[in-house]
């Protein structure tokens, strides 16, 4: 009897036991079935095992169709057992016209030997090598990285081909922005000597016609004058310009006040030009630590753009004052304004807001430029607020001594 009941016990226990692991077994066929798992490990011969699910290799195919980089595998006699679209699109030949095919019948004569070796090592090592397939109306350059690739005991060999026409584009773009600032560098360069020289006999023979009293002579002398200091001062901005982008320009610091150089400065204006109204209002005493020659070089772009960009006879405000430790600049007009999207954009290089008046002015968009540059070099900051149709103020504050 007592026989019997153990008997009955055992058959529970071994009941639930094989309940538990059917309840594991199901458990594990659903997340099969939701696609949620990729692999299993079984021990065989009390060995770990992977066994890779069907529905995994699918998640990679997909990649691999999906990626743009063309792919292909080669089996061992260099023929296309697989391709995807990208390679196809590439070459504009459809998939059923490559697979089958030597891969090296598809490769252009002039790289077949070079394909040809890099097959055979690549049996070894992985290897890459550019060349170019004949495209719609160019030749498409392309990297081919070739690795083998070992599954099931077989041997193949996967060949992944990478567009390089992007990236080819944007370095013969580089490569011709650097000719061209080479260039303009090298004729800036030599144009500043003969301008020099030029301005130099035209004061020579203004002052000999002021001596004889021929003041046609002058008159004529001086607006050649000043058409030669326009072009001075483009070729200065070029120079600083490519001094800047090197970290070449030079600043020769000192203490100066802001608020005299700005006075100093629209006195000077007012005494030879007037044009527009211009009006000053100056805090006294703002000491500032810096190049003062060229932060007036940057007064004087802002002031002679109020002047540029607005009508004749209307007014323009300069003020210098201090607040929370800095020195404050602004100069305001009331001309064309600048559009909102156009307000970050105007302190780039080369940058002049497009617009057929832009021709009238005088300018190659260096002069915010430059200024940006030498006031960050002074650890300040140069903005702009501005309204379209109705006016601009250009402000820079430099931290007080
Ligand atoms: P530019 O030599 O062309 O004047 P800048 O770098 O000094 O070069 O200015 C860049 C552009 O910003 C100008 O071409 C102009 O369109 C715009 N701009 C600058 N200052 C003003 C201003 N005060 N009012 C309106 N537009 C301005």
């Amino acid at each position: 009897m007592q026989q019997t009941q153990q008997k009955y016990e055992d058959l529970l226990t071994q009941n639930e036991d094989l309940q538990l692991r059917l309840d594991e077994a199901e458990s594990i066929i659903e997340a099969i079935r939701n696609g949620e798992v990729d692999a299993l490990i079984v021990k065989k011969d009390n060995e770990p095992q992977l066994y890779t699910l069907r529905s995994a290799d699918h998640t990679y195919r997909v990649f691999i169709e999906k990626m743009h980089d063309g792919a292909i595998t080669l089996n061992r006699q260099g023929i296309i057992v697989y391709c995807n679209s990208s390679f196809s699109d590439m070459l504009h030949i459809p998939i059923s016209g490559l697979l089958g095919k030597q891969f090296l019948d598809i490769i252009p004569r002039a790289y077949r030997i070079a394909v040809r070796s890099l097959l055979e090592k690549a049996w070894h090592s992985d290897s890459k090598a550019e060349i170019s397939f004949p495209g719609e109306n160019r030749l498409l350059p392309v990297l081919l990285s070739l690795s083998r690739l070992e599954v099931d005991g077989g041997q193949s060999l996967s060949v992944i081909i990478t567009d390089l026409s992007f990236q080819k584009e944007a370095q013969e773009q580089k490569k011709t922005l650097e000719q061209k600032d080479e260039f303009i560098s090298i004729a800036s360069h030599e144009l500043k000597t003969p301008v020099t020289s030029i301005k130099g006999y035209i004061q020579l023979l203004r002052h000999s016609f002021k001596e004889e009293g021929n003041t046609r002579a002058e008159e004529m002398l001086g607006r050649a004058d000043v058409q030669v200091n326009k072009l001075s001062k483009l070729i200065s901005e070029l120079l600083d310009v490519r001094k800047i982008e090197n970290g070449q320009l030079q600043y020769n610091e000192e203490s100066f006040d802001l608020a005299a150089l700005v006075k100093e400065m629209v006195q000077e204006l007012l005494s030879f030009s007037n044009t527009h109204d211009l009006c000053y209002t100056v805090e006294d005493n703002c000491m500032v630590y810096g190049d003062r020659h060229k932060i007036s070089q940057v007064v004087s772009n802002l002031i002679e753009n109020a002047i540029k960009y607005s009508p004749a006879k209307s007014q323009v405000i300069i003020d210098v004052s201090q607040a929370d430790g800095k020195a404050c600049c602004s100069v305001q007009d009331f001309g064309r304004g600048i559009r909102p999207e156009e307000q970050l954009k105007i302190f780039g290089r080369f940058y002049r807001v497009g617009g057929s008046l832009e021709s009238t002015y005088s300018g190659m968009g260096l002069g915010l430029y430059i200024s940006a540059a030498i006031i960050k070099k002074h650890h300040g900051k140069l903005t702009v607020e501005s309204e379209y149709g109705k006016g601009s103020t250009f402000r820079f504050e430099l931290p007080l001594m």
